[in-house]
């Protein structure tokens, strides 16, 4: 049976907070009329206002309720690395090192996932490490490793972009098949990456039938046109360490996938 975990904020709390934790913890929603002043508090505080970041300490909160709980979690904002981004490897025949060095990576981060690089790099597989989770309320299966990160991202998603009232209807986590042609390989398949609202924040550079998609065929200035997301929701994604692959020339909106350092999503508290 696949292991099932509870709500993203308590799979924070399992992975990072006391065993002997007496409750679950509660996201505390960061102060809606936030500064851009430092906090004076010791411990970071989070922006409502993503643009916001560079200013205020760019970590998000996820505080207990109770003065008996478990001690403060902080976020850390951290930025995708370069040489993960798909565009730094693609077309991988003409890149191949650099294509090997992404895989080895999310081999040993992730799983190996046959017959994409060595299977020395891991004896375990993205699947055996895979956990549902919720996300805004909606199920998904992702890669246990990313799920504090979506937490994150999930909390300051309700401050920060509560004035979009945006509510997705559908998620897509983690796959078992590969679904790039010419030897690329998914982040999908390792569990990190997640599709928001796949039928409606378009991809217009993949398959065919986007093409004839209103979003595709109608003139923009922004590619964040041809999506309905806010493009509030891909500058928090950001924040924590997710790459928006509606940057890419595939212009998939719906995608965003974790290219930071999973050892780093959560800020270590004494
Ligand atoms: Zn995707």
């Amino acid at each position: 049976m696949r292991g099932v975990v509870g709500p993203l904020l308590a799979v924070v709390c399992g992975i990072a907070c006391a065993a002997t934790a007496p409750a679950p913890p509660k996201v505390t929603a960061p102060p809606a009329t936030s500064s851009a002043a430092p906090s004076a508090s010791p411990s970071p505080s989070v922006s409502a206002s993503v643009s916001d970041s560079a200013v205020v300490s760019a970590s998000a909160s996820v505080a207990p309720s109770a003065s008996s709980a478990p001690p403060k979690l902080v976020c850390n904002a951290q930025t995708a690395f370069p040489w993960l981004i798909r565009g730094s490897y693609i077309p991988v025949g003409s890149h191949k090192a650099a294509h090997q060095k992404t895989l080895e990576w999310r081999s040993k981060q992730y799983g190996y996932v046959k017959p994409h690089g060595d299977p020395d790099w891991n004896s375990k597989t993205p699947h055996e490490q895979a956990v549902d989770t919720t996300f805004m309320g909606l199920s998904v299966r992702m890669h246990k490793r990313v799920v504090p990160a979506l937490a994150c991202v999930e909390a300051e998603l309700k401050v920060a972009c509560a004035k979009d009232k945006y509510k997705p209807g559908a998620l897509a986590g983690i796959r078992d098949h590969n679904t790039y042609q010419g030897g690329e390989v998914t982040n999908h398949l390792y569990g990190i990456a997640i599709d928001i609202d796949p039928t409606l924040n378009s991809c217009c550079g993949c398959v065919t039938k986007w093409k004839k998609h209103p979003l595709c065929k109608k003139k923009v200035k922004s590619i964040y046109e041809r999506m309905v997301m806010p493009q509030c929701w891909v500058e928090v994604f950001e924040k924590y360490g997710f790459y928006w692959l509606g940057h890419d020339t595939l212009q998939d909106t719906m995608h965003f996938e974790f290219l930071a350092d999973p050892d780093k999503i959560l800020v270590p508290q004494p």
